[in-house]
């Protein structure tokens, strides 16, 4: 455990089952876990890209919050939670699923490793990752070179 709580940003998605109340059942499980001071955004709803026809929109939000353990540990609570959510332990790329947690910031943490990549290497590329986060952590900066989300995000519009 780190003494110093981490400011954490985390993507969710979900296009089966109830969206909102997924996401804040999956807020209420990160607090008991241990993640403090919680926030999270409002849901965005998206067609999707690159899925089987018939593939239901997904819903998107951005949750911000404190956490004091590893980035293995958040990584590790996530997919628990994904998995109480009712997805499947494996599954296809971009395949349905009523849960999906992605690290997308961990403080100024740049990390590669086999099971996890800090910050998420595809964020920055998807609106639907950086409109919800904006909305509660626009000036929060990747580290590789300060950017902050907002910059991100005006970026993929322009
Ligand atoms: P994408 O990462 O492009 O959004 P996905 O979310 O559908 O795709 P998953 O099947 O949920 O991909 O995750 C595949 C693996 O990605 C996980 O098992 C995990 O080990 C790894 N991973 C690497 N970096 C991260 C991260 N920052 N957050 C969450 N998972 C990550
Ligand atoms: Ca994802
Ligand atoms: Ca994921």
């Amino acid at each position: 455990m780190q003494d110093n709580p981490i400011k954490i940003a985390i993507a969710l998605g979900a296009n089966l089952g109830n969206a909102a109340e997924t996401f804040q059942e999956a807020v209420a499980r990160l607090e008991a876990a241990g993640v403090r001071h919680c926030r999270l955004s409002a849901l965005i709803r998206t067609a999707p890209v690159d899925c089987a026809p018939g593939t239901p929109d997904f819903f998107n939000a951005a949750l911000t919050g404190e956490w004091t353990g590893s980035p293995e540990e958040l990584l590790h609570l996530c997919q628990e939670l994904e998995i109480a959510a009712g997805r499947p332990r494996k599954h296809g790329i971009n395949q349905s699923r009523p849960l999906d947690l992605d690290i997308i910031l961990f403080g100024d943490t740049v990390l590669q490793t086999p099971e996890l990549t800090i910050p998420h290497p595809r964020a920055r590329r998807r609106r639907f990752v950086l409109d919800p986060l904006a909305e509660i952590a626009a000036d929060w900066a990747f580290p590789e070179d300060g950017m902050t989300v907002k910059a991100a995000l005006d970026g993929l519009k322009g």
